[in-house]
């Protein structure tokens, strides 16, 4: 393991794009930092990402939105996570879509909002699933970010999902063993 990311000293949520409310940050950032129990921070100014949009696929390229969180990482202590919250649709080359990317034991997620809201599914939004979606992904992403790899316990937030109805399966927060390889 690389010391440097064993532990989480603070979570620092960047709107990637527009259209993300405040208020869900707000939110986000306040189920981030009791499951972690460090401070989260809301950024306020969104990262301008046109720069990843792939035109044909009307989608944006996540590893390169995180290429650039990186960049803005950089400059914060160690420890801290850059969390990039997006309602953008992201796509990695060999995936239609991904709900979100994270660098193994580095500083930087990224979780989407796009296909976590009801209305994508042509259903009636249903804001509290949105939230409750939104914190699963951000706490698996920031997981990653610790080091863990995808859990086969189903319930764990560490479970690899392609599907919002897994997604809803699951838990917001580590199995015991995840738990125990993250010390939290
Ligand atoms: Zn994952
Ligand atoms: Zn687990």
């Amino acid at each position: 393991m690389n010391a440097a990311f064993t532990s989480i000293g603070a979570i620092h949520l960047q709107p990637v794009g527009e259209g993300v409310a405040l208020e869900l940050l707000d939110e986000i950032a306040a189920a981030l930092a009791r499951t972690f129990r460090v401070s989260c921070h809301v950024r306020t100014a969104a990262l301008d990402v046109r720069f990843a949009l792939d035109a044909i696929r009307g989608q944006y390229y996540s590893t390169a939105i995180l290429e650039a969180l990186m960049r803005i990482a950089a400059a914060e202590n160690a420890g801290t996570r850059l969390l990039g919250v997006t309602a953008l649709d992201l796509y990695v080359p060999i995936l239609t879509f991904v709900f979100g990317e994270a660098q193994m034991q580095g500083p930087c997620a990224l979780v989407s909002l796009h296909r976590l809201r009801e209305e994508f599914y042509g259903l009636p939004p249903q804001p509290e699933l949105l939230m409750a979606r939104a914190i699963k992904e951000a706490v698996h992403e920031l997981g990653h970010t610790l080091g863990l790899r995808h859990c086969p316990d189903w319930r764990c937030v560490m479970a690899s999902t392609h599907a919002v109805e897994r997604l809803d399966l699951k838990e917001p927060h580590f199995c015991a063993a995840c738990r125990r390889a993250t010390g939290l």
